[in-house]
């Protein structure tokens, strides 16, 4: 799986590998699970990938073993395609064409069906990945050029890609017709450079030149940057959950601000669904930028009522009596003043499977708070996303098998209330409705596989 995902690359810069850590730092928000830089000196590959944060994985030390004026890089975190180093990217391989390497944000719907037909034809496939499947099929293409056989590889398959790849001389870089994940091209001192998101390109003082279109392949070389749209054309679906939740506030996304997007979705919210209150506070992180917009088209306080500790791990070790919601508690912590004898609004972009709604709930109460309104700055999550989201399966998703009513019982909230679907597209700047994808809300999915319709609407 290249599941929720961040990619970067750059062509054209003495400090490849360098900048490539940095715009992977900027990018540690879309994957905390591994990280791997490849750099291209004189044609030669040089790659290193390893479990864990950006900055734990790279070292002066380790940089500094990947020399070159061209380089890739990925962030990982993923569910299905399990958490081991060998699902690590980039991915790097020696074929029949030279060297190449590669990394993915997406998800292809096809890849079971891919990979069976290329292991009866006897792949060996290295790991459990959706991605290598892209490899196998550049390194049988009949196609002259690099790029050609990246077109040939990416047309057997389908769903959601933004990727990029680097050869002995070339950086290509391809987003899915559909456009589902973000991607961006940008400049640095006269080097190019696709990145997941614009934090990545504030970050090394590079400067935006324009979003990748949907369905456009780049390919960036000694010679400047060549655009072509080699992928049959679909109306494109970009991804509304990145602007709901995924993407970095301060990044500009599919052309709008994520951050005044996410104060547009909390002032929706407040006006279709507005309740009396003392004050309004967030589920931090994700929670702040809607809970400033509610809180201001309501006319009701925002304060901050929970604290995030950003020093938590993925794992810790937890004391032999049991601490009642313990792994909520290292994360959050009340703010009492702020709570006690209040009635609260509660703001957060999404419940999942319910759980941690649930122990903030119980968390703000404790506090002492008189009344808990949560509210959500999105529709109910009632489908799993097969292009890219991490999610669980359907039977998980709490919105799936029960009514908001019952979900209120639940998490034992006061109210709660989601934005409308409407709402959201209005908010997030889609007039129409059809330009993006929103199948995690309305079960209505753009791309099609066996998979998808065995769930799907
Ligand atoms: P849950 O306890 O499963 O309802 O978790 C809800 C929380 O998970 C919300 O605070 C969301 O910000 C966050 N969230 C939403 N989608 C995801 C995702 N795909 N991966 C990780 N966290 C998520």
């Amino acid at each position: 799986m290249g599941a929720m995902c961040g990619v970067f690359g750059i062509f054209g810069h003495e400090e490849a590998a360098h900048l490539t850590y940095l715009g992977l730092h900027a990018l540690q928000h879309r994957g905390q699970e591994s990280a791997g830089i490849v750099a291209s000196e004189a044609g030669v590959l040089k790659s290193y990938r390893a479990m864990g944060l950006v900055a734990d994985v790279f070292t002066e030390g380790v940089l500094s073993q990947l020399p070159g004026s061209a380089a890739i890089g990925h962030v990982r975190y993923s569910t299905a395609g399990s958490s081991h180093v060998k699902n690590a990217q980039p991915y790097q391989v020696s074929f029949n064409g030279g060297q190449l390497a590669v990394a993915h944000n997406g998800n292809f719907v096809n890849a079971d069906e891919a990979r069976r037909e290329l292991e009866e034809a006897g792949a060996i496939f290295q790991s459990d990945s959706d991605t290598e499947n892209v490899i196998h099929y550049i390194a049988r293409s009949r196609e002259p050029t690099f790029e050609g056989r990246v077109v040939d590889a990416l047309r057997r398959l389908d769903g959601a890609y933004s990727m990029v790849f680097l050869s002995a001389d070339r950086l290509v870089a391809a987003r899915d017709p559909v456009g589902f994940r973000p991607l961006v091209l940008g400049k640095v001192k006269g080097a190019f450079v696709v990145a997941s998101e614009t934090t990545a390109l504030d970050l090394i003082e590079g400067e935006l030149v324009r979003e990748v279109a949907p369905g456009e392949l780049l390919v960036i070389d000694a010679a400047g940057v060549h655009s072509s749209f080699p992928f049959e054309r679909r109306g494109p679906r970009r991804c509304v959950f990145e602007h709901v939740y995924f993407a970095r506030p301060d990044t500009k996304l599919f052309g709008e601000s994520v951050f005044q997007v996410r104060k547009r979705l909390g002032a929706q919210l407040a006006k279709e669904q507005p309740v009396s209150a003392d004050v309004v506070i967030a589920v931090p992180d994700s929670g702040v930028p809607a809970a400033l917009g509610y809180a201001e088209a309501a006319g009701i306080p925002y304060d901050v009522g929970l604290i995030r500790s950003h020093y938590v791990g993925r794992t810790f070790i937890e004391p032999q009596q049991a601490i009642r919601h313990f792994g909520v508690k290292l994360k959050l912590a009340p703010v009492r003043s702020t709570l006690r004898g209040r009635r609260v609004v509660v703001i957060d972009d999404s419940i999942v499977r319910g759980t941690t709604s649930r122990k903030i709930v119980k968390m703000l109460q404790s506090a002492g708070a008189k009344e808990v309104h949560l509210r959500i700055s999105s529709p109910p999550t009632a489908w799993p996303c097969f292009y890219g989201i991490d999610t669980p399966s359907r039977q998980e998703l709490i919105a799936a098998t029960h009514g908001v009513e019952e979900i209120a019982k639940y998490v034992t909230a006061d109210s709660l209330a989601y934005l409308s679907l409407d709402g959201l597209m209005r908010a997030a700047g889609d007039e129409t409705g059809e330009s993006f994808c929103a199948a995690c809300f309305s079960g209505h999915y753009p791309v099609q596989s066996a998979q998808v319709l065995a769930v799907g609407r």
